[in-house]
């Protein structure tokens, strides 16, 4: 174990240090002496940015230590749950790049012993069923200074408690008419812990069960038997399940479980100008605010994997944001960061032009082509790629100016410039609209002692990009991004839940149907990411992008400004 520790201790943090402590103690959680976590996703949306954080930790630690992670549906609340949010947390869990041990696991898989394990408590006088109306419940619950009234049910005798606990199973009664509860302390300081809601009455389908059952276990009572019954070590959740560990350690204290894991609570991730909340992220989806939970500006694994991040960017970040105990709000900007520095190191380089200005070489004789070799990575030993010079040439409308600001270095009148991997060109003379008198073609003289080589007698400074106008593939771009307009979209959210709708961003996406690329990226795979020169990482989209409809997404753009990109 020595080993392990000393490798990682850079990536050290609390509850890492906890697991090392343990670990020396030589603390067994019943049979097992191995680190054992588990992710427990509600399968009610799709994974977002806050749960890979999760997912790192708890598959994390346990990779660390040799140990296992399950993963585990918590699936208590049939309404709201469906297989498509299965599917698709497990698959973003595989892209991710973790394995969980055995079988998926759900929490329904133990609703026959969870419901003998409540037979227990009413058997030993710690729970009873409560027919007070929902609304009661609430009333007589108390509040943070006012202790809770005792429900007139509370003294049901153990008889009395297993035959309704038993007709309620059977389907013998309405949603609501009546609930299981824990019998533990109505004046309790922690309100969690007055008489807290075990089981209730649900006529609903369930995507794993089916009709087998209409009463459902609560989720802090099926948490911790879960956690109990998998022999999970340390049980690592959000921070506001604090208040829910007295009732935790309460609830295994009372049952003959194999083993009593530790809860240890965490701070939820939070990342400015987006939610990570899922149901605002369902909120997004149904009101057609984005196309899907995958639409590349959501915070959701499946929409960050779309935009063109990598699993690895997600891992990296999750691992530079660390754990800690207190909550904060982490800048968009490290996030953008992790999938820039680890893109550079692998996307292949290509010129797009996004909006195209024809540019003519008039001493260019028609009809020649030539190859110019382009290397794919500027340091890593990628190949190259030929890219077809000929005399017309598409370049970024934007990288022309007639009337140029000072130091300028892209084209103008009479202003030289080089075409990347290509030659130096002077503009000669522009050729504009008559009605709208916007320039529509630039035209152009080349010096064809520059390729390769610096001018003669002169300094050159700008270099754009091109792409040939004959060769040239027309292509989709998607320009995403950030879907809010404000840091902290939510902030005020009380008084107003749709508040945060007021705060987007409408430029979110910007679609620009007539770009160009190079004919290198012609057979181009699915969710390939490349760095367009210049102008930043983009990525073939997963669903849209063919060959004969090329369709890119912008997954972030280069730190550094087109001025500064040498030839
Ligand atoms: P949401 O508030 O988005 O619905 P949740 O906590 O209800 O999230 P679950 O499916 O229950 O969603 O979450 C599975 C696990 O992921 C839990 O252990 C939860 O604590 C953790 N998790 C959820 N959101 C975050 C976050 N923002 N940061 C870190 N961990 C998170
Ligand atoms: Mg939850």
């Amino acid at each position: 174990m020595s080993e392990v520790t000393n490798e990682s201790e850079k990536g050290s943090h609390f509850i890492r240090q906890i697991i090392v402590k343990d670990l020396e103690q030589g603390k067994k959680q019943g049979k097992s002496v191995v680190v054992q976590t588990r992710f427990p996703p509600e399968p009610n949306g799709y994974l977002h940015i806050g749960h890979a954080k999760s997912i790192c930790l708890n598959f994390g630690m346990a990779e660390q230590f040799q140990g296992h992670c399950n993963l585990r549906f918590d699936d208590t609340n049939p309404e709201k749950e469906s297989q498509d949010y299965i599917e698709s947390i497990i698959e973003d869990i595989r892209w991710l790049g973790f394995k969980w041990q055995n079988n998926v696991k759900y929490a329904s898989d133990y609703f026959d012993q969870l419901y003998q394990f409540a037979l227990a408590l009413i058997k030993a006088g710690k729970a009873y069923v409560c027919s007070l109306p929902a609304e009661d419940i609430r009333t007589y619950r108390g509040t943070l200074t006012e202790a809770g009234r005792v429900s007139p049910y509370r003294n049901r005798t153990v008889e009395e408690n297993l035959a309704l606990f038993e007709a309620m199973r059977q389907g013998q009664y309405q949603e609501a008419e009546h609930v299981l509860r824990a019998k533990i302390d109505m004046a309790a300081g922690n309100i969690n812990l007055r008489d807290p809601v075990l089981y209730r009455i649900r006529y609903a389908q369930h995507h794993q069960t089916g009709n087998k059952w209409c009463v459902y276990p609560m989720y802090d009572y099926t948490h911790c038997v879960s956690d109990a019954l998998e022999g999970i070590t340390h049980s690592l959740c959000t921070l506001e399940f604090e208040d829910h560990r007295p009732l935790y350690d309460w609830i295994l204290d009372q049952l003959d479980v194999p083993c009593h894991p530790q809860q240890i609570e965490f701070a939820r991730l939070n990342l400015n100008y987006t939610v990570t909340s899922k149901r605002k992220l369902k909120q997004l989806v149904d009101e057609g605010v984005v196309q899907s939970w995958d639409d590349p500006r959501m915070p959701t694994i499946s929409g960050m994997r779309r935009r063109g991040y990598s699993a690895a960017s997600i891992r990296n970040f999750c691992h530079a944001i660390g754990v800690a105990k207190a909550n904060s709000v982490v800048d968009m900007e490290m996030l953008e960061f992790a999938v820039r520095d680890d893109l550079d190191k692998s996307a292949l380089r290509v010129m797009c032009v996004l909006n195209p200005i024809k540019l003519v070489i008039t001493n260019y004789p028609e009809g020649q082509q030539e190859w110019l070799k382009a290397p794919c990575h500027p340091k890593l030993d990628l190949g190259y790629r030929q890219i077809p010079f000929m005399r017309e040439v598409y370049i970024e409308a934007d990288d022309f100016s007639e009337q140029p600001p000072p130091k300028y270095f892209r084209l103008a009148p009479g202003k030289e410039v080089r075409l990347r991997y290509g030659y130096v060109v002077r503009c000669e003379a522009v050729i504009k609209d008559e009605t709208s008198g916007q320039v529509t073609e630039i035209h152009c003289t080349y010096d064809a002692d520059t390729l390769g080589k610096k001018p003669q007698g002169r300094k050159v400074k700008g270099v754009i990009h091109w792409v040939p106008v004959d060769q040239a593939l027309p292509c989709q771009v998607r320009l995403y991004d950030r879907l809010f307009l404000e840091a902290e979209p939510t902030q005020l959210d009380c008084d107003n839940p749709r508040s945060f709708l007021e705060k987007l961003n409408p430029e979110s996406l910007r679609v620009l149907l007539c770009s160009y690329i190079e004919p290198y990226v012609r057979q181009v795979k699915p969710e390939t990411c490349f760095q367009f020169e210049r102008l930043g990482y983009f990525c073939a989209d997963r669903w849209d992008c063919r060959p004969d409809n090329l369709v890119f997404n912008r997954t972030v753009s280069l730190r550094d400004g087109w001025a500064k990109v040498k030839g």
